[in-house]
Formats: structure tokens, C-alpha cells, sequence
């Protein structure tokens, strides 16, 4: 009697242990290398992880990558590593002035987030930053972000929209009232009449499950994305959590095309790009 409770007590922690499984290959294609996050660093992190990485360079005002010139130095800098998808993340609404679409087509996906946007009033909001975020009430605000991101989404030319539904810090704690079904759909329909794929974000941990079992529904596609600082993230369990939630399976990911590269002529790249600085 003693080894059955015995038996049914480690099975029973057997059961809590193994974590809920899915077949999805995991693809984080919002990776930077950003501090410590060196080219070596990821090469050794996605290994080690079983995680691939598509790695993004931020191009536009103010960022590392203002030119064409830039785009091709940094690409030719990133053709040595082809275990990686290369990534264009556009900064700003700036971008589409700023760069050829030869130039853009260099990569092998670009995106861009609703994070950056000129308001009604022309004040230009970065909205992960309090003091260069101007909200004089907060449902407009909302309606606002909503329009503003059905505008990027259906007017850029970009494969996914990432940190999709990212609130500014003093209404982030009220996600699900500021995030009605209404304003979810209208992002989730614009994504679909675009062949946009929405991004499941490890770090903010965003959408909510809501949002994306909607978008699921409504035929949506789907990246997995860390948008990391350094090299301290882990792999990603939050993506993962959605899509055993949600019944996500590899159909419902978008994957990038790599493009056929030459071989980089060097080994060294003097746009301080993040990935040789
Ligand atoms: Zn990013």
C-alpha cells in the first residue's frame, strides 16, 4: 500500500514537471546585438538554447543605420554569419524617405512597430519613454495608437508588426480595459488584409492570449520575438506558453526567406551597427 501512494506521489510530480509540449521550431526574429550580445555571444546563446535567431539592425532617424551605404556595409558584414536570418527593424515613420527599396530588399524580413508615431497635435511620441509621451486622455490616446497602427500596418511595407499592443507605462496595468475586442480586431483584420505577421513578444510579454487565440481565429500569421537589451533573456517561454494556449501550431508562423549573399570581402564593418561596435 505504501510504494502505490509511493507510485501515485511521483507520478503525480512526474505530471507537474513535464512542461506542456509542441512541435513548433522556435524562431526568435527580434533578436539585437545590443550590449553584451556580441555576434559571438549569439552564436554560442542560439546554439546552446536550440533557439535560431533572425538578428535586426535598427535602421532609420537617429539610429545606427541612416544610409543605404550602411544597409550594404552591414550586410555584407552579417553575410559571414549564414546561421542567421538578417533583419531590417524600420524606426520611426521616417524610414520609407530614408531608404531605396533595392536597399530594403537586401534583407530577409523588416518590421517595424507602432512605438514611434507623430500625434494630432504633431508631437512626436516614443511611447516606451514617459517623458516623450504626451497622452491628454487616455482613450483617445487609444483610438489613436489603434489608427496609428492600422496605418503602419496597412501602408509599410513590412513582414511583421512587433510589440504589437504595447501600452505606455501608466496605462499598461489596465491592458484588458484599454484593449477591447473591438480595437484588438481592428489591428488583427488590418495584419490579415496585409500578409502582416504579428509578432508574440518574450520580453513584454504581449499580445494577450485574448488577442491572439482572436487572431488566430481570424486566419492571422505569427513570429516569435525577444527584442532583448543584452544577452540576459531567456529562451522564449512566453511565445511558447501562447502557443500551447492558443493551439499554435508551425502553420501558424511566418518564416523569413533567406536571400542568396556573396560572401563577405571583409571581415570588418565600420558602421557602428551594433553587431561589429
Ligand atoms: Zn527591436
Amino acid at each position: 500500500m505504501r510504494s502505490l501512494y509511493l507510485f501515485l506521489a511521483l507520478a503525480f510530480l512526474w505530471s507537474c514537471n513535464s512542461q506542456p509540449s509542441h512541435n513548433v521550431e522556435l524562431i526568435d526574429l527580434h533578436i539585437h546585438l545590443k550590449e553584451d550580445l556580441t555576434i559571438d555571444e549569439a552564436i554560442k546563446k542560439s546554439d546552446a538554447e536550440g533557439v535560431r535567431y533572425g538578428i535586426a539592425a535598427n535602421c532609420g532617424l537617429g539610429f545606427p543605420i541612416q544610409t543605404n551605404d550602411e544597409i550594404f556595409e552591414y550586410l555584407e558584414y552579417m553575410s559571414q554569419f549564414p546561421q542567421f536570418y538578417i533583419g531590417m527593424q524600420a524606426e520611426g515613420r521616417e524610414w520609407l524617405e530614408m531608404f531605396s527599396s533595392e536597399a530594403i530588399a537586401q534583407f530577409d524580413y523588416v518590421f517595424t512597430d507602432a512605438m514611434t508615431f507623430t500625434d494630432s497635435k504633431g508631437r512626436r511620441n516614443r511611447i516606451w519613454i514617459d517623458e516623450e509621451t504626451w497622452i491628454d486622455d487616455e482613450q483617445q490616446f487609444m483610438d489613436y495608437l489603434v489608427e496609428t497602427s492600422v496605418k503602419i500596418i496597412s501602408n509599410e511595407p513590412i513582414d511583421i508588426f512587433v510589440n504589437p499592443t504595447y501600452l505606455p507605462a501608466q496605462m499598461a496595468d489596465r491592458y484588458d480595459y484599454f484593449w477591447t475586442e473591438a480595437r484588438m480586431q481592428k489591428v488583427i483584420d488590418a495584419a490579415v488584409a496585409s500578409d502582416v505577421a504579428i509578432e508574440i513578444n518574450n520580453r513584454f510579454m504581449i499580445p494577450s492570449e485574448k488577442f491572439v487565440k482572436m487572431a488566430k481565429a481570424s486566419g492571422a500569421m505569427f513570429t516569435i520575438g525577444t527584442n532583448n537589451i543584452d544577452k540576459n533573456f531567456p529562451p522564449p517561454h512566453f511565445a511558447e506558453e501562447m502557443i500551447v494556449k492558443c493551439g499554435l501550431d508551425n502553420s501558424d508562423f511566418w518564416t523569413p526567406e533567406m536571400k542568396k549573399r556573396t560572401a563577405a570581402k571583409s571581415s570588418n564593418c565600420s558602421v557602428r551597427c551594433g553587431a561589429c561596435s
